[in-house]
């Protein structure tokens, strides 16, 4: 009932375009009897959860917040909502995010703007925006979103709240709507580690409706109430600071942060990272190539809108159903990805940008054979205005610098709220660690919060 009356007193940020009220309460009665009659309670036994209209929850609707799912009814359970539901979780709501979870800024959304808590004239970031400003305004207690490039973590550092992408096959994509499925992974939003770590726990491992989830042990919750009084050995990238977006307070931050680290008696140290400045190139080439494969089931037939207008031609069939029923990023993506796959350019740019990715996993598996953890900016500049970037993809694309780096690689990455600008909005630091490595990832942050 708490979180009901946060989330209706809240209805102007538009984090949510569904809130299942009476199946919340009715699971939340429920979840009563059975601690007072049995004393059973789950792992999860209570916890509040939204989730990401990109996340199939059984029997609810579901629709990439795109018009061209309008009316479509989730047939089953994501793995990871199953796994929430089997602990005792109740799944509140749907969340607000691009289309397609294409986007950075929540401006994407065929159910509008999500507005940030802290200033809602700025975004939230996205493409979870409305995963996190649920959090942030303490809509939900943890909510899940999708990071394929930054998704959890980019709205994660423009609300001020941590946010969580874990290792490629870590978490079951079954039932996540894809996007780019090389990259795409569940994250997680909260407002503490612990939190995190055991909803992550919950949701992780083998799946049989997943074959690249990964088989490493569980990381367990419990790891990190251990005492930790480890010294890290920890890189951040020369050129990430090198960067001309950089918003200079943030750099000062940063750099004041690396002192205060050494101070403490880490190591930190500057690694050559000549490789940064195509990690964005490669990301869309990559993504947009999956994208545009991933999104051609959109036809009126298998799934989506079918237009009303649409002749006896087929291909004049399509072509209206996926004019009428996708947006603008989404199509530009489409476009992209189908161009990059050509015959004739497929060797020009997506031979060429899986390459960089190979080379980027042997500069990656080289950095961590010396350092525990990589260090970052989360993204260049605090939260922006609406309207401000939307014009230019490029300069949107170019944001997402220090994010799309560890689903190029595969590794888990997460932004902490350490950090205010002067502006009055919050913004993060990102840590990263190698391969299916999220203990020492969750251990590090408890220590660095
Ligand atoms: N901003 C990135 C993009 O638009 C990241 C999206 C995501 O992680 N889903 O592709």
């Amino acid at each position: 009932h708490y979180y009901l009356e946060q989330i209706e007193a809240n209805r102007h940020l538009n984090a949510f375009v569904e809130v299942f009220s009476a199946e919340a309460v009715e699971s939340a009665r429920y979840l009563d009897n059975l601690r007072s009659r049995e004393g059973m309670t789950g792992k999860l036994h209570g916890v509040v959860i939204g989730i990401k209209d990109v996340i199939s929850f059984k029997g609810h609707k579901l629709s990439a917040s795109s018009r061209i799912l309008e009316g479509f009814t989730a047939i089953y359970n994501a793995s990871a909502v199953q796994y929430l539901l089997d602990e005792g979780a109740i799944i509140i709501g749907r969340q607000n995010c691009d289309e397609f979870a294409m986007g950075s800024s929540n401006e994407n959304s065929a159910y509008g703007n999500v507005l940030n808590a802290a200033d809602t004239s700025r975004v939230p970031g996205g493409s979870s925006g409305g995963s996190a400003v649920a959090v942030q305004a303490g809509l939900c207690m943890v909510s899940l979103g999708s990071d394929t490039g930054g998704s959890v973590r980019q709205p994660a550092d423009f609300c001020g709240i941590l946010g969580l992408k874990p290792s490629y096959g870590r978490i079951s994509r079954y039932g996540l709507i894809a996007y780019a499925s090389s990259f795409d992974q569940i994250g997680i939003f909260g407002i503490n580690v612990d939190d995190i770590a055991r909803v992550l726990e919950v949701m992780s491992g083998a799946d049989e409706f997943d074959s690249t989830v990964n088989d490493a042990p569980v990381p367990s919750a419990a790891a990190l109430n251990k005492p930790d009084e480890g010294i890290y050995k920890l890189a951040y990238f020369k050129e990430s600071l090198e960067h001309p977006g950089l918003d200079p307070e943030i750099k000062a931050s940063f750099e004041a942060f690396v002192k205060r680290l050494t101070a403490e008696g880490h190591t930190v140290e500057a690694v050559d990272f000549e490789l940064l400045d195509y990690v964005v190139p490669t990301y869309y080439i990559l993504t947009t190539a999956e994208a545009s494969s991933n999104l051609s089931r959109y036809d009126g037939v298998k799934f989506g809108h079918r237009s009303g207008t649409a002749g006896d031609d087929l291909s004049v069939f399509y072509k209206q159903n996926r004019s009428e029923g996708f947006g603008k990023e989404v199509k530009r993506r489409i476009m992209l990805g189908t161009f990059v796959l050509s015959a004739g350019y497929y060797d020009a740019y997506y031979t060429k940008a899986q390459q960089v990715r190979q080379l980027l996993s042997q500069k990656t598996q080289a950095i961590f054979s010396q350092y525990n953890a990589i260090l970052s900016p989360t993204v260049p500049s605090p939260a922006f205005r609406f309207g401000e970037k939307s014009n230019d993809p490029i300069e949107m694309f170019l944001a997402d610098i220090y994010t799309v780096f560890a689903n190029l690689v595969g590794i888990p990455g997460i932004s902490l709220p350490l950090f205010k600008h002067s502006n009055g909005m919050p913004f993060g630091m990102q840590v990263m660690t190698s391969q299916m490595d999220e203990v020492t990832l969750l251990r590090l942050s408890k220590r660095l919060m």
